[in-house]
């Protein structure tokens, strides 16, 4: 990526202990470039060692063509809820504001598709549809309207968002303590249509937001994360999501230096060595500070040493889930003769979410369409078939809700990738959906904690995982504990 020597501009500020520090941050996702960003920015020097062929990590964005109009699809991050203000606060650094636009999502839009346990409708008519399903599950009738209308549509988010093994344990969460607190509460400001079953769930936890830290707080970061994902303040970039990596790539002055692997990290008292693999080559490299910005399920392969115990453990520990997302080049936007424009279909089955990107003003480029995108064990249903295998099944599954995918070249190409099964990231995310709040910050703290100077980042090391925001925020402190770390040397001269 950069031939630029090791050194930045150490005039820019005085570091705080020590002077300047030279930092090797290993891995260019998000997280890691924002930190080598902010670590020039205090005076200090960066090189950036990236495993694979690109930078951006779980922000990837695929052109299917060449040139400024390519139909493109996001095959990592794709949205940012404007509530992420460490996010929209760098789009805005980066001078990327113009791009912004509105993303619009799962049940947004009154056209898309919902699949309800007796068939396709409209996601204008879904409420009364998901609300006689919840109704015929619910034990007894002992619910008013109205709670029953809250349980369906939380119950048909986290259907359409959740993978089956949490979907399972939802309808016990409900039954046990959620709905009799909801019943208590008066639910009539939050109706869109008393007939029709229709209530604001954003706007119910928005005035209660207590009754989304029930059950110990063990749904909270579930619901946090579905409100997100399905809220009206979403945006994303015109253009696609990597221009976020690329900026800030354009604007680090040290080296980012791609397919270099770190393969081992050994922490000494005063210095790490880093093991990378140059080629057939493995080179050990003596470096003065170093930031590991890579994920936890990469980082517990690699040979450790010098590590305390309780580092290791959680290292073993934490847990990922992964994501499936598949994504067809079509010869045209054919959902739009089906009064589709944009937003997202929920189909049950495999390929459960599909997503319809906004369509280019070049016709002959044909459209991008996200046919399917699982995360849990149904993206690993996915995500270990062979990817031919792969997309002939999506392909298959969702002809049932738009047929025309079957029309001779229609569908002109194909590409997916599995989070879960790939070798940069062993899983799309730490989604901490079922854990209490003091477990999830013990897990964020562990994760986070530096051994001597070998320092962390990456969204495992936040408190919004599995987001742009939980990356960018873990960098920030990260940096802050960089600039802080007093070397031995100082503290014994004190
Ligand atoms: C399918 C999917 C959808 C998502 N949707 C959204 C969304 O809509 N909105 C949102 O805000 N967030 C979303 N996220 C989450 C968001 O993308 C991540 O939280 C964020 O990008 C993680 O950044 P990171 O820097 O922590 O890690 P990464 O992006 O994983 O960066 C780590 C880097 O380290 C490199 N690396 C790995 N191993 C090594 C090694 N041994 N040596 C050297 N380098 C190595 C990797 O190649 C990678 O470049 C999504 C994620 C996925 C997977």
């Amino acid at each position: 990526m950069s031939n630029k020597s090791f050194a930045g501009d150490s005039s820019v500020t005085i570091a705080r202990y020590g002077g300047a520090k030279k930092v090797t941050v290993i891995g260019a996702g998000v997280a890691g470039l924002v930190a080598a960003y902010e670590l020039e920015q205090l005076g200090h020097h960066v090189e950036v060692l990236e495993g694979s062929r690109r930078i951006g990590g779980r922000i990837y964005t695929h052109r299917f063509r060449s040139g400024p109009a390519a139909p493109l699809v996001e095959l990592g991050a794709m949205r940012i809820p404007t509530k992420h203000r460490h996010a929209m606060h760098y789009i805005a650094k980066l001078g990327l504001t113009d791009k912004v636009r509105d993303f619009k999502t799962l049940f947004s839009e009154g056209d898309n598709y919902y699949t309800t346990n007796s068939g396709l409708v409209r996601v204008r008519e879904m409420a009364r549809a998901i609300v006689e399903d919840f109704r015929r599950d619910l034990p007894g009738q002992r619910y008013s309207d109205e709670t029953v209308f809250f349980g369906a549509w939380l119950m048909a988010i986290g259907n359409a968002i959740a993978p089956a093994n949490f979907r399972d344990n939802l309808r016990d969460e409900f039954s046990l303590e959620l709905l009799d607190l909801v019943e208590r509460i008066d639910l009539t400001p939050f109706l869109r249509g008393r007939a029709s079953g229709d209530i604001d769930l954003h706007a119910f936890f928005a005035a209660y937001p207590e009754v989304g830290s029930s059950r110990q707080g063990r749904l909270a970061r579930f619901i946090e994360d579905v409100l997100d994902e399905t809220s009206p303040a979403l945006v994303r970039m015109e253009g696609g999501m990597d221009q976020l990596v690329r900026r800030l790539a354009e604007r680090i002055q040290g080296p980012i230096t791609c397919g270099q692997e770190v393969i081992g990290l050994d922490v000494r008292d005063d210095h790490v060595l880093v093991d990378v693999r140059e080629g057939d080559d493995i080179v050990t490299r003596r470096c003065d500070y170093v930031l590991c910005a890579i994920p936890l399920s990469v980082l517990r392969r690699l040979w450790l040493s010098g590590l305390s115990e309780a580092k290791l453990s959680a290292i073993r520990k934490v847990e990922y889930w992964s994501a499936t997302k598949v994504a067809l080049h079509c010869r045209e936007p054919f959902w739009e003769q089906d009064g589709i424009t944009g937003g997202a279909s929920f189909c049950n089955g495999r390929i459960r979410q599909t997503y319809y990107p906004p369509v280019g003003n070049d016709p002959v480029g044909g459209a991008a369409l996200l046919a399917s995108y699982t995360i849990g064990g149904d993206a690993d249903v996915l995500g270990r078939m062979p990817a031919t295998v792969r997309h002939a099944e999506v392909i298959q599954e969702l002809s049932k809700m738009h047929p025309e995918l079957l029309r001779p070249g229609m569908v002109v190409d194909a590409v997916s990738l599995a989070w879960g099964q790939n070798w940069w990231s062993e899983g799309a995310g730490t989604i901490r959906w079922g854990k209490d709040a003091i477990t999830c910050e013990e897990e964020r703290a562990e994760a986070a904690r530096p051994e001597n100077r070998l320092f962390f980042a990456g969204e495992h090391c936040s408190s919004t995982p599995a987001w742009i925001e939980g990356a960018i925020e873990s960098a920030v402190n990260a940096v802050r504990e960089i600039q802080l770390y007093k070397p031995r040397t100082l503290l014994l001269s004190a």
